[in-house]
């Protein structure tokens, strides 16, 4: 099933599911909170919505409803919701590590940075690319959104280190070495090991993205991945959408003392609002689903057939409705790993249109209730700045900081 599936899956769950409200989703967002949100720049370091760039009929410029087409990043959204950026990512789901698998990969990666770019193009009054963290501050005051561009999964170089010039050049400026599996340069968190962390050539990887200046993303990767990437890396490194295992104990989560040591190194850990809870269908659900027969496929099937196939699914969500976690839940993740690393290393990455969002929490019109909680919770505005984006770009400028210095050295 393609990702994009599985968040219309998850979209139709939401339209069917009974409404259930909790005092903070409900929760007016004072004037003052408001006016703080907006002051501030803001970014979210997972942003996978360019898996709907080249959606028939679908525009980043329009409105849309997570409800009725399962998205939650658009422009008027990000108005709405005070969003002023963050790094939208080139996800590759992973395939076969032969020569035939790395080609296809490489190319349909390449294909979706040239459809992040074809976005901001298209749309140059409203976002610009961003290379640097100078980039974003300073698109963000000319008022319009800053696109970084990010790799989840780096199983599309293949053997090729070289391509991480190619990809760097396109504009990646972070990137993750694996994502559900093991592949050719890293162990996953939710795969067995194939090599107790990093393989050999994913340690040239590690080197060779801090030589280029590219942030290294852990999310994703196994604890011992995380464990030699904050040995090794000589640069602070980020996760780019993770959370609790305090809160959650799940192999995606990360234990206290990771948590701890990512920060150690100066990194930052970015919230994801997946991964909250046990949200594991029952039997008579997954029965029910399976009975739909195949989802459409997102990229040629038409929108009527996956309308069609929504409604379908809704029905099943009405009678055996889906486990959801919440917003709380999303932010006892938050100031649970704030309360272990302080709020100079803590983001937030919740993994929109990747399968985040939460019961309160739905899409990006929402994130002001994250301030207005942070400030409840007596973080200063300082704080919250640095939550919400001046801990990340720290990081990026570190990280390119040292690539040019050594650059520079030679
Ligand atoms: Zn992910």
């Amino acid at each position: 099933m393609s990702r994009l599936l599985t968040i219309l899956l998850g979209s139709a769950a939401l339209a069917a599911a009974a409404p259930i409200t909790t005092w903070a989703a409900d929760a007016p967002i004072s004037k003052a909170d408001r006016a703080l949100h907006e002051k501030i720049l803001t970014l979210d370091t997972h942003l996978d919505t360019p898996e709907h760039f080249a959606r028939k009929g679908w525009s980043m410029a329009d409105r849309h409803d997570v409800k009725a087409d399962g998205t939650q990043v658009d422009l008027p959204r990000m108005d709405a919701g005070g969003l002023d950026g963050g790094f939208f990512v080139i996800y590759t789901e992973q395939g076969a590590l032969t020569a035939e698998g790395y080609r296809g990969a490489r190319d349909a990666a390449l294909e979706r940075a040239a459809e992040i770019r074809e976005m901001v193009a298209a749309h140059s009054d409203k976002f610009e690319l961003a290379y640097t963290a100078d980039d974003a501050e300073r698109i963000n005051k000319a008022g319009k959104k800053f696109v970084f561009q990010s790799m989840e999964n780096s199983w599309p170089l293949g053997e090729d280190l070289t391509l991480m010039q190619t990809f760097y050049a396109t504009g990646v400026r972070m990137a993750g070495p694996a994502h559900f599996k093991a592949n050719q340069l890293a162990d996953s968190s939710t795969d067995k090991p194939l090599w107790h962390g990093f393989s050999p050539l994913g340690l040239r990887w590690l080197a060779e993205a801090n030589r280029l200046g590219i942030l290294i993303d852990v999310s994703h990767s196994s604890d011992d991945v995380v464990d030699q990437a904050v040995a090794l890396s000589k640069v602070p490194i980020i996760a780019s959408h993770s959370g609790a295992k305090a809160i959650y104990d799940h192999p995606r989560n990360l234990d206290d003392g990771r948590l701890k040591k990512i920060a150690d190194a100066g990194g930052v850990i970015c919230i994801n609002s997946v991964y909250l809870k046990n949200t594991n269908a029952s039997p008579e659900r997954l029965a029910a689903l399976k009975a739909l027969g195949p989802a459409p496929d997102s990229e040629t099937a038409s929108e009527a057939d996956i309308i069609a196939y929504l409604k379908k699914k809704a029905e099943v969500d009405a009678k055996l409705p889906p486990i959801r976690a919440s917003f709380e839940d999303f932010m006892a993740s938050l100031t649970h790993t704030l309360k272990v690393v302080g709020p100079e290393h803590v983001g937030i990455g919740a993994d929109w249109d990747g399968g985040g969002g939460v019961v309160g929490f739905e899409d990006v019109a929402d994130l002001p209730k994250v301030t207005a909680r942070l400030k409840a919770a007596g973080y200063t505005d300082a704080d919250v700045a640095a939550i919400w984006g001046g801990n990340v770009l720290r990081v990026v400028r570190q990280v390119q900081d040292y690539a040019a210095k050594q650059a520079a050295a030679k």
